[in-house]
């Protein structure tokens, strides 16, 4: 009985976003604000007095922004006892993204007590990475990265791909293999904030390609780099089932509170009036978020994509990709699932592909030696992936 309780637990998401302030001014930005407030420590108390019954599963809480080292050592050197030690019965862990520039020693201290890992960005080499995100950036996340090593913290970068940065593909993977950093990307989104939302937008027919490039280029260099990206496709494939919250329901499991205590469905729809869905001071029950409106719209959203997916062979591991990319552009307007979707058609299809013939090959049915592809036999293929992701 007590196995059966907790196979049923249903691990959440709660972000925290202290400010949509940031000192960057990023090109492709589309989250943050000027002269956004920072979270008081009232509302932190407000967010554990809401967990506290809310429901009993694991949580992670992932500091998210803007950027959310604004808020200060003091914030944080308040905030995580008060996450911590009432809501020990949610397991807390945690998680931070951050572009470091205000990581001070005494900040690191702080973070390192908890053994948070750190999630920052960098968009390949110092030239190219400050066109996009701007002048010095470079320098100043460097700076902080160095000190979070010092500290003992793991830091691990995203890097976005915009329609500018995919010409230069090959010396943005090189960069990461060379300085040994593990590749975690992430498609530039059309900037909603912007008067020309989408000049830096990575089409989903180039983000498709560079995938299947990516997918090409690790394979190559497995034992040098880890794309943490193909990994993610290919457990989809390799076990019918998502695993990063893109390629799962992520409605009713993940909620984001902004830095005045309104709770909105994700990260992504922070400082959207329209998307807010209760208050941590009012302590909503998850009936309640799930009954307002956003929170119908998210439903929808799984609704639609059990029609308008329902012959895709990937709908059980992609679950129609992002319901903020497919319903933020049309004003919450449910027109179609995640624009992304030819790209994830593509990848998922090429992957599958790829293990169905190294299968037969190795089965001794087919003409495809397992670890050959396009002519290269030194390669190795799609199942050395898969047996490296096993042995982890
Ligand atoms: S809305 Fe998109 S980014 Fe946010 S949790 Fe859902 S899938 Fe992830
Ligand atoms: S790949 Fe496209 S059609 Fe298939 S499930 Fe994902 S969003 Fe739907």
């Amino acid at each position: 009985m007590m196995r059966q309780k907790l196979k049923q637990k249903r691990p959440f998401h709660v972000m925290i976003i202290p400010t949509l302030g940031c000192p960057s001014k990023c090109a492709y930005c589309w989250s943050s604000e000027v002269d956004s407030p920072v979270m008081s420590i009232e509302t932190v108390k407000d967010t554990v007095a809401w967990l506290k019954d809310f429901r009993s599963d694991p949580v992670t809480f992932t500091f998210h922004g803007g950027e959310p080292l604004l808020a200060g050592a003091d914030f944080y050197r308040q905030a995580l006892p008060l996450l911590t030690g009432e809501l020990t019965h949610l397991e807390p862990n945690f998680a931070l993204q951050t572009n470091l520039w205000k990581l001070t020693p005494e900040l690191a201290d702080v973070l390192a007590q908890y053994q948070i890992p750190i999630g920052s960005s960098l968009d390949g080499p110092q030239e190219l990475n400050d066109l996009q995100r701007s002048e010095g950036y470079y320098e100043k996340t460097m700076r902080g990265y160095e000190l979070a090593k010092e500290h003992g913290l793991q830091v691990q970068f995203i890097c976005t791909f915009t329609s500018h940065s995919v010409q230069f593909k090959e010396d943005i993977f090189n960069f990461f293999l060379e300085n040994g950093l593990t590749l975690k990307l992430h498609p530039a989104l059309p900037s909603l904030r912007s008067n020309e939302p989408d000049k830096w937008a990575l089409s989903p027919e180039k983000y498709g390609e560079l995938l299947v490039y990516l997918l090409d280029k690790y394979l190559e260099n497995m034992n040098l780099i880890e794309v943490r990206n193909i990994n993610d496709y290919c457990r989809c494939v390799f076990t019918g089932r998502g695993t990063v919250c893109t390629f799962v329901d992520c409605m009713e499991n993940t909620f984001a509170v902004g830095p005045d205590g309104s709770i909105y469905p994700c990260y992504r729809f922070v400082g959207m009036p329209e998307y807010v869905m209760g208050h941590v001071r009012d302590r909503p029950s998850q009936k309640e978020l799930a009954e307002s409106g956003p929170g119908v719209r998210m439903r929808a959203f799984k609704e639609y994509v059990d029609i308008e997916c329902k012959g895709c062979k990937h709908i059980r591991y992609c679950r129609g990709g992002c319901p903020y990319n497919a319903i933020a552009p049309t004003n919450g307007e449910i027109k179609g699932v995640d624009p992304h979707c030819i790209a994830y058609q593509r990848i998922f299809d090429e992957i599958a592909e790829r293990f169905n013939q190294e299968m037969m090959g190795s089965l001794g049915l087919g003409m495809i030696d397992p670890g050959s592809q396009k002519g290269n036999n030194s390669r190795p293929g799609i199942m050395s992936l898969m047996q490296k992701m096993i042995a982890k």
